[in-house]
This record gives structure tokens, sequence and C-alpha cells, in this order.
């Protein structure tokens, strides 16, 4: 397979989004870094690599100032998500319960109230922890990159144990009492067999994986040249068994979205909201364009009390944050409105050079868009009913 040519009959100018046209964004999501640390020491870790050690834990008046500068800058009611991440958000399990609450509150008021995604790392989900998660209604993502000895390489407690056991016990469980609401995510370094990890993942009923290749300043650890054919593989096997048993075959996030996009759906010319609508408050309540540059002087663009500054949002759109238009290697990209350019942190903190993890990302974001276009393909002419699922409550992880 050759990923650097448009699969024969694909026009990406059927589906090219408008050009970007900035304007004073409304800020209508919210990823909140309540713990400002983690409890495990995974060996590839981005933000580890890249944010400030330490950071200390959000308190209840920086939670209440971000929900009130939201409610500021924003129509409150047009607001819509906040994510729990960077850090592990459940070792700041009373802040998490204090955001709960407060949402509740807001509903009885009659608010229109955001959804909430929190990611973590799983160690933290005891049986109370997981009751409650259950009864919040929030979305639910855990990290778990396949099978045990695939996992516990990487994913390590701080004196380098293993956490597959624990974490697998309770991704089971939340696969099975949550499983509109429950995804994974796994991440695949230098020698993962991805349909290994796949099919792990799946086999304790998980609906929705999320497969992303690492990225790290580290070579070693970043997929090689028989990595990326393996999964160029990977995903083309899937896309013809998910055409062919839709019903059982889990969702593939990423190959899903491609498929969205393939039909002209949510096409942008960015690969995100961040530093648009989408803001990351650290602990202290600086804000930042995304979770992942919370704690970076540079990408600091605000705080919850005195609101986002629009010089610094401007200068972040202008150029870290700039549409794939502006960038020479994704202008020439026959992937751009399938992928939408490059995640801006692993721009700016990894580096975009030939040999980069940029440019690992590439050959994975054309593989899953090269498979997504074969399945809308192959669904026009057998299902073309379950392409219309695609597009109807679509809910973003
Ligand atoms: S980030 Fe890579 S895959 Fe995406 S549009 Fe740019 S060059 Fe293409
Ligand atoms: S910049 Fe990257 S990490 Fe941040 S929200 Fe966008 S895709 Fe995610």
């Amino acid at each position: 397979m050759d990923v650097n040519r448009a699969p024969d009959g694909f026009d990406p100018e059927d589906i090219a989004p408008p050009a970007m046209r900035e304007r004073n964004w409304p800020i209508n999501s919210l990823a909140l870094d309540l713990s400002g640390r983690c409890n495990i020491a995974c060996r590839y870790c981005a933000e580890s690599a890249t944010q400030p050690k330490h950071r200390r834990r959000m308190s209840e008046a920086v939670l209440e100032a971000a929900l009130e500068q939201l409610a500021c800058e924003s129509d409150f009611d047009q607001f819509k998500s906040i994510r729990l991440g960077s850090g592990e958000p459940l070792l700041a399990k009373p802040l998490a319960r204090h955001l709960d609450r407060r949402l509740k509150e807001l509903a009885k008021e009659g608010r229109a109230v955001p959804q909430v995604f929190v990611t973590t790392n799983g160690t933290r989900l005891d049986r109370e922890t997981r009751e409650w998660l259950i009864e919040t209604g929030w979305h639910v993502k855990i990290s778990l990159d396949g099978p045990a000895h695939v996992h516990d390489r990487w994913r390590v407690t701080a004196k380098g144990g293993p956490t597959y056991d624990q974490i697998a016990e309770v991704a089971t469980e939340l696969a099975r009492r949550i499983p509109d609401r429950f995804s994974v995510t796994a991440v695949l370094c230098r020698g993962s067999d991805p349909q290994e990890v796949f099919s792990a993942i799946a086999a304790i009923g998980v609906r929705r994986i999320e497969m992303v290749p690492v990225a790290h300043h580290n070579p070693d650890i970043l997929p090689d040249e028989t990595d990326i054919a393996h999964y160029q593989g990977f995903v083309s096997e899937y896309a013809k068994a998910y055409a062919s048993r839709v019903d059982t075959q889990p969702e593939l996030v990423r190959v899903i979205n491609a498929a969205r996009r393939v039909m002209g759906y949510d096409v942008k010319t960015v690969t995100c909201g961040a530093g648009r609508n989408f803001l990351g408050v650290g602990p202290d309540g600086g804000l930042y364009p995304c979770f992942r540059f919370i704690g970076l002087d540079g990408f600091l663009v605000g705080d919850v009390i005195r609101g986002s500054s629009a010089d610094a949002l401007r200068a972040f759109q202008s150029y870290a944050g700039r549409s794939y238009e502006c960038r020479e290697q994704c202008r020439c990209c026959w992937a751009a409105p399938l992928c939408g350019g490059p995640c801006f942190a692993e721009a700016e903190l990894f580096g975009a050079g030939e040999g980069a993890p940029f440019a690992v990302h590439c050959h994975y974001i054309k593989a899953d868009s090269i498979a997504a276009i074969n399945l809308v393909e192959e669904l026009r002419k057998t299902n073309p009913e379950r392409l219309l699922d695609f597009l109807a409550g679509v809910v973003e992880f």
C-alpha cells in the first residue's frame, strides 16, 4: 500500500473545507488539570517529557473560577464539554466530586450542563469510585496498551511494577456496565503488534478503541518502518471486517472519525479546537491552548480570574495553532482534509521535521484515511444505512 497517494477515485478537493477565518471563538470546552500530577510512570509519557514535574493540586476556588470564567466567556448554555485529564484526575477525587455536585446543581436550575469526559490511568478506580463514576453519567476513557506483556512493558508503577491486571479488571467492568460511555486508548510503540493490541482490548468487551502512535523525544521507542507496515495492513483488514460485520466489530475511533470526514462531515483545516474554542486550565488557574501545554510559560494565554488574552490567543492561532493551509508539508498532502493537520502540541513539542514523530504520525493518519475511504466505498455498495449511523449521535471522546 502506498500511503503517499490518494486511493483511486478519491479526490480530496471534493471534501476540502472552507479556508480558516479567525474570529472571537466562543470557548465551549475546558480541560481541567485537577491533580497536577500522575501516580504511575509510563515509560513513554509525553506529558512528563514536556510539562513541569511539580504542579500543585487545583483548589476548589480555581475550579469555581474556571466554571465562572467559562460562563462569562461564552453563553453557558452553549457550553459543551469538560475534560478531566493531564495528570491523573482521580488523584483529586474530592475535587472531581465537587464538580459533579456543582453540575447537578446547575441541572436542577434548568441549565444546560456540559458532558464530562474523564481520562484516567485506571489505578484509582476502587469499587466505590467506579460506582460513583457510573452514576455521574460522565464518559470514561482508560489507557490500556493491549495484552499484559505489551501493556506492562510501558505502563508501570513508579517502582517499575506492572499495572495490567488492575486496569484490565476495571476496564472489563466498565465496558460491561457503561459500554456507550466507555472507551480505551492504546499507545503503539516500537514493536507493538496492532492486531494483537486491538484483539486483546476487544476481548474484554470494549466497544470503542483508539490506537495512537507514541510521541516522544526518544527515537528508540517510536514505531519503525516495520511497525508502520503492520499498522497499514491491520487497518486495511479492520475496514474489511467492519464492513462485513458492523454489529460485532468494536469501533476503531480514528478510522470511524475519518470515515465521517470522507462523507464530508466535520471536515476542518485544524485537527482540533485547541486555542480557539477549547482551552486547558492548569491547577493554578493558568489558561493554555489545551491540556498538553499546561505549565509551559510560552503557551500561557490567560488565567481563570482575568480570562484569556485575545492577543495571546491570536499569537497561538497564527503560529503553533495555524491551520494546515499554512503548513508546507500539509499543503501538498492528499490526506489533509481527512487529517486536519497535526496535533499542535505534538508538532510544537516534538518537532515537525523529517524523521520526527510528526512524520511517523502522518503515516498512521494516511493509513487510517485509506482504510476509511475503502470502508465508506464498501458500505455505500453493501450497507448504505450504516453510513447514516456514522453521522447520528456522534460523541467525540
Ligand atoms: S499532519 Fe501529516 S497527514 Fe496530516 S495533513 Fe499534515 S502532512 Fe498530511
Ligand atoms: S493540540 Fe493535540 S493534544 Fe491538544 S487538543 Fe489538539 S489534538 Fe489534542
